[in-house]
């Protein structure tokens, strides 16, 4: 049985950024947050009641999951080890999101001293107009100490995110930012497009932002100075030192089971696809997670499993999709990717794949190919 991957989702931030869509709400005291760790380790134990999962990999994402402190974390992470069998796994990933406004060097160490060894860390630019316009309360000297402070304690896997198509932003100031992650030592690189959504700040009140042309310009030049700078692409917005894939993100893209827990955290689960409401009260008083049900895409569907594949430049494998569904990929996929231009869409007797460009085209591009 797949060993499953375990998401605990930590809805607190100092302040809420004016693009961002996930939950997370302002942490007015530090009790909530023994509470809301008192609550997951509940849901921990119900969930282990349910079935006999192992986990081999555990995200802490948010919101500022950093929030919680080394104790919370420590706790976290034993009860993983208890209830899943978590550090037991070969090669356990354990990962950790973190602003790098707060001085984390104690939460650091503690974390590593519990098993963690990862950490993902908001750097989004080292441009500090781009990083005030984004409303971060960070500056980029606080990057290169959290990065040093992770060093210290043991984490030499480091992921730094870093956004584009934002304000004001150029090539130039991309190769920077680009350039920075590398002399720093990240390891892995999540370099996405700014996407407004619409019940942020952004949202209500847009910032002049670059045009589709332009955004696609700054996307092409993050993946190839990053690639010069010895990444490799392994997702539409993903790049990774060899070996240094996230782990735990490969399970979604490929079609894996984790279980994720929080308000707002989504499962994917014996084939079903469940997620908490977006609703903290709700969670703390116990509430279950609702079912999600889409008649077009039903979950684990072979449709479904190719949206997802073709977000990696993996691509659809044949022998991988046969071996899932015991089924050959449908010549009608095959016929209508292969009709697409070859500078978007590659296709051969190993399956089907994006190109860079593709990506930037993946919508458009997956509802021809899957008539979606
Ligand atoms: S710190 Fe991260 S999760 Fe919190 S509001 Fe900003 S972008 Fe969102």
């Amino acid at each position: 049985m797949d060993k499953i991957g375990l998401y605990i989702h930590v809805p607190f931030c100092v302040s809420k950024c004016p693009y961002c869509d996930f939950y997370s709400l302002p942490l007015q005291d530090e009790t909530r947050l023994d509470t809301y760790t008192t609550a997951l380790m509940r849901c921990m134990e119900d969930w282990a009641e349910k079935g006999d999962w192992q986990a081999d990999t555990l995200y802490f994402g948010g919101g500022t999951p950093s929030l919680l402190g080394g104790r919370r974390l420590e706790r976290l992470i034993g009860h993983a080890d208890a209830l899943f069998g978590l550090l037991a796994a070969p090669r356990p990933e354990i990962t950790l999101e973190a602003n790098p406004a707060d001085d984390l060097a104690d939460t650091l160490a503690a974390f590593a001293g519990a098993g963690g060894n990862r950490l993902s860390l908001g750097m989004q630019s080292v441009c500090q107009e781009e990083l005030s316009g984004l409303g971060r309360r960070h500056v980029s000297a606080d990057v290169a100490r959290t990065i040093a402070d992770a060093h210290r304690a043991g984490l030499d896997n480091v992921s730094v995110d870093m956004m584009l198509g934002i304000s004001g932003q150029t090539q130039k100031s991309v190769i920077a930012t680009a350039r920075q992650a590398a002399d720093w030592g990240a390891t892995h690189v999540s370099a996405y497009l700014l996407k407004i959504e619409p019940h942020t700040l952004y949202g209500k009140c847009p910032p002049p932002l670059p045009d589709d042309d332009i955004a696609a310009t700054l996307y092409l030049t993050a993946m190839e100075t990053l690639e010069r700078l010895g990444y490799r692409q392994y997702e539409i917005s993903n790049l990774a030192r060899p070996g240094q894939e996230s782990r735990h993100n490969l399970k979604y893209w490929n079609g894996q089971p984790y279980l994720g827990l929080g308000p707002a955290a989504s499962s994917f689960l014996q084939g079903r696809r469940f997620s908490y409401p977006r609703d903290l009260t709700g969670f703390l008083a116990g509430s279950q997670p609702v079912e999600e049900t889409d008649t077009d895409m039903p979950a684990g569907s072979a449709e479904e499993y190719a949206l997802l594949r073709l977000r990696l430049t993996e691509g659809l494998q044949e022998t991988a999709f046969c071996a899932r569904f015991g089924k050959p990929l449908p010549a009608a996929w095959r016929q209508r990717a292969a009709a697409l231009p070859a500078h978007l869409v590659q296709v051969d007797e190993q399956g089907i794949r994006f190109t860079r460009e593709g990506f930037l085209l993946s919508n458009a591009l997956l509802t021809h190919i899957l008539h979606k």
